[in-house]
């Protein structure tokens, strides 16, 4: 518990103190100092301050303060034995009955227990982009996280658990940062995780192949004073590369243990962490790499500084919060969130106006302006200590150099595009051609599954419900599985070997001209498979704009649900030569108009200025398999997961409407049965709304059921339109002869009855019909999975709402536009 909880007469061990460096300095100066007694003499609530005996003496303390630091009360101490003894109890053996544990411990006892309890070890994962913080964290805790070749990749912490020599650790992994400034939600965000959180020690990971942009965060790390373990990791690059440095001299130059590491194989992990406890345990004075160093920023900024923090001193509660030194430097790079910070201080108006005088007077002296001067400064103090860390990068082997060359070629102006348009076409005709043939296989075996049940059990609702419900209705969804594993295996692969942001840097230019940013492109590209991790993907995209303009567009791209409907459809009414292009029309449109749609609602409907943000680099890699393995899976689990639930129990809903309520006449046949149905009941009352399309009540039961998600369409059209024998019995719809002819009958007599025209003239109508409703199944509702994603994902039901309007709305319109338009020119 905190020592501020601690009631009046009672006592408490001290476990630890948190806080930045300045403020523990004090606090531990004052005495409370681990593993100590501390008696509460007077603790009146919301009174400050509070008073407490340690060590003797009497001293007074704010409720604020005490509430960094941690205790073990007699009490808790107790508890905890009693629970160890209960485990200890059970390992060895049971029925061992209990004694009256609830004697006094004696101060022994109750100091060895603070201890057990202060082993628990606070560790925050800060480094820039793409350093392997993920990685590490995965590796430590055993968790698995995405990790990925480039930036942006976690946007919120995770929290996960390792141990190592009798500690426990819990690790936060935070996004990662460039630096600690106000500019992007994750560096405002990593700053309040250090601040509020006060992790007990940070464990900075710098990617040591690129050593001088990565210190720069270092250097903020280090005016804020946290507690720091540096990871030089990626030190297998620079090795390959035959950097040399010395890391010994590094550390001691920035007083803080620097450890090289290569988190994708584990090594220097343990030094790692026993650096980390070797921090905790403040062995400050052991070692000069344990020490907190001021980087020197000239001799004006450094006068300003300390102007200001003869003010900022004055304020106890802010002073424990930050190190006023951090706040000073902050203020003078004109730190907005600072300021805030500042301005309702009694002294504000003396502390700004000493912020100017010093930027001013920087101004004079060296031309540029403080927040310049600072940036100078710190890398002109990375520079000096790398120079005097005999740091020089190897020409062995240049991983850069390699990089820069296959950038040449990759995102040259001319080159870039064509082999950009080559790679996706070979992971299209990959994906849909190779595809196929686990495709057939697994629909093969769901139509056997199907005749399986139906030839083997009793007829009645339940099996009714089992063949032309469940099977048929996941069967439709399961066969499309390969064909995304494909597709998000490619696009693995380009992530992790570092394609995927050059695909992105190439495509930027033309995303903002759609009002978006270059890295909109890889959720877009996944969209083709499933919108719902499309959605999540764009977690990337560091501007909320673009990124609600993304998952806002997203379901335009035509996912693969769509595509049994599109198979169907186009595989009855359109010509062996014409049907790929149908198809292709199609994923067109979509595409057209998520550009139309994007520039539209950038301009009008998602207002907001757009952050700028670095496009990263980062050098190719060769991912490994397991990585990739691990990528692709992960995403297409959460396709498998949408049809285990949703789609389940969406197809169980239709089956349902579609057979209840029961007829009067059993021998009923199934078209009289389905139009007295619910469902054709449902379709009946709807129908005027599709008028302008030409849709019959069919057609618009299966748009209604596709609301669940866009397979369900195909399933619903093929139960509605099967004669009396189910479409679903033999399930291909590849059957040239039969099953197309038979769909292209049963739709241009509904047709010709609607129009009330000889079924002869009804056949181009139905043509037509037939595309306007591929068109609406392309562009409506994406499906509940996709909206469900987007409420997770921007965190409001409006803006997921507002997709699911916007989508159905434009669908109603441009198929309703093609169909007259149509019709006007037959
Ligand atoms: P984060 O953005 O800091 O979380 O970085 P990640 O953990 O996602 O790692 C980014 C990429 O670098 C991934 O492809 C990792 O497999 C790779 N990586 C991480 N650590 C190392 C390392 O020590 N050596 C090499 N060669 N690659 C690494
Ligand atoms: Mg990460």
């Amino acid at each position: 518990m905190k020592l501020s909880e601690l009631k009046t007469g009672e006592t408490g061990v001290i476990v630890k103190v948190s806080g930045h460096g300045g403020f523990r300095k004090r606090i531990i100066e004052m005495g409370f100092i681990k593993g100590k007694t501390v008696e509460v003499l007077l603790n009146a609530p919301l009174r400050d301050p509070v008073k407490y005996k340690i060590m003797g003496y009497e001293v007074s303390l704010r409720h604020s303060e005490a509430d960094q630091i941690e205790v073990l009360s007699e009490e808790e101490a107790r508890r905890l034995e009693k629970a160890e003894v209960r485990t200890a109890r059970n390992a060895a053996l049971p029925a061992d009955p209990g004694d009256g544990s609830d004697k006094e411990l004696t101060p022994a006892e109750l100091s060895d227990a603070a201890d057990r309890k202060s082993r628990t070890i606070s560790v925050a994962l800060v480094g820039n982009p793409n350093c392997g913080k993920t990685s590490l964290f995965n590796f430590a805790s055993g968790a698995h996280e995405r990790v990925g070749n480039y930036s942006g990749v976690t946007v919120d912490a995770k929290v996960g658990h390792a141990a190592y020599d009798g500690y426990q650790f819990n690790l936060v992994d935070l996004p990662g940062t460039y630096s600690l400034s106000a500019y992007s939600p994750e560096e405002l965000y990593v700053r309040k995780q250090l601040v509020d959180k006060t992790p007990d020690v940070v464990i900075n990971v710098i990617d040591s192949s690129n050593l001088e942009r990565n210190l720069y965060l270092t250097t903020q790390l280090i005016d804020m004073h946290v507690r720091m373990v540096c990871a030089l990791n990626m030190f297998d690059e620079t090795e390959q590369r035959g950097d040399n440095i010395d890391v010994r001299q590094l550390s001691e130059l920035f007083g803080a243990p620097m450890v090289p590491t290569v988190f994708t194989s584990g090594r220097g992990v343990k030094e790692l962490f026993r650096q980390v406890i070797a921090v905790y345990e403040g062995k400050e004075d052991e070692s000069p790499c344990f020490r907190h160093i001021h980087i020197n920023h000239g001799h004006e900024i450094e006068n300003g500084i300390r102007e200001m923090q003869e003010h900022l001193k004055k304020y106890p509660e802010l002073r424990q919060r930050y190190s006023t030194r951090y706040l000073a430097i902050k203020l003078l790079e004109h730190d907005k969130d600072v300021e805030q910070l500042i301005a309702p201080l009694g002294d504000s108006a003396e502390i700004f106006r000493h912020r100017d005088n010093a930027a001013a007077r920087v101004k004079e002296e060296t031309g540029s302006d403080s927040e310049t001067a600072i940036m100078d400064a710190k890398y002109g103090f990375i520079h000096g200590a790398l120079e005097e860390a005999d740091f020089s990068t190897g020409d062995k082997k240049d991983t850069y150099q390699t990089t820069h060359l296959i950038d040449k070629v990759l995102t040259n102006k001319y080159l870039g595009f064509p082999i950009f348009f080559l790679i996706l076409l070979v992971m299209f005709t990959a994906t849909f051609v190779i595809g196929q043939y686990p495709m057939d296989w697994i629909d093969a075996a769901v139509s056997r599954l199907g005749g399986f049940i139906a030839t083997h059990m009793p007829d009645g609702p339940v099996k009714d419900m089992l063949v032309d419900g469940i099977i048929s209705g996941v069967g439709a969804v399961i066969v499309f599985l390969p064909q995304i594993l494909i597709l998000y295996f490619f696009i693995s692969y380009m992530e992790d070997s570092g394609y995927m942001s050059r695909a992105a840097f190439i495509m930027d230019r033309l995303m903002h001209k759609m009002g978006l940013h270059g890295k909109s492109f890889i959720p877009l590209i996944m969209g083709f498979g499933c919108n719902v991790p499309a959605v999540m993907a764009t977690r990337t995209i560091e501007s909320r704009r673009s990124r609600l303009v993304t998952m806002l567009i997203l379901p335009l791209m035509s996912c693969s649900a769509r595509l049994p409907i599109y198979v169907m459809i186009t595989g009855s009414f359109f010509a062996m030569k014409y049907r790929s292009l149908a198809m292709l029309s199609l994923y067109i449109i979509g595409i057209v108009m998520a550009v139309v749609i994007s520039r539209l609602f950038s301009v009008f409907v998602v207002k907001g200025e757009d952050t700028p943000f670095v496009m990263e680099l980062p050098p190719y890699r060769f991912p490994t398999w397991k990585a990739i393995g691990r990528h692709t899976w992960e995403k297409g689990k959460q396709y498998l997961k949408k049809m285990g639930g949703i789609i389940l129990v969406a197809s169980i809903i239709v089956w349902a409407l579609g057979y209840f309520p029961l007829p009067d006449d059993p021998h009923m046949d199934r078209q009289a049965r389905q139009e007295q149905s619910y469902i054709g009941q449902l379709g009946k009352t709807v129908e005027p709304l599709f008028r302008p399309q030409g849709f019959n009540w069919k057609l618009d039961v299966g748009l209604l059921a596709g609301v669940g998600a866009k397979e369900i369409v195909a399933s619903t059209m093929g139960v509605l339109y099967s004669d009396d024998d189910s479409f679903s019995d033999d399930n291909g719809y590849s059957d040239e002869t039969g099953k197309y002819t038979k769909l292209h009958r049963l739709i241009t007599q509904d047709v010709a009855k609607l129009h009330g025209i000889s079924y002869r003239e009804a056949e181009p109508v139905a043509t037509l019909t037939a595309f306007c409703f591929l068109l609406f199944v392309l562009l409506y509702f994406p499906c509940i999975a996709t909206i469900a994603a987007i409420k997770g994902e921007t965190g409001s039901w409006r803006w997921a709402l507002f997709a699911a309007g916007y989508t159905t709305v434009l669908a109603w319109v441009v198929s309703a536009a093609v169909f007259q338009v149509g019709m006007w020119v037959m």
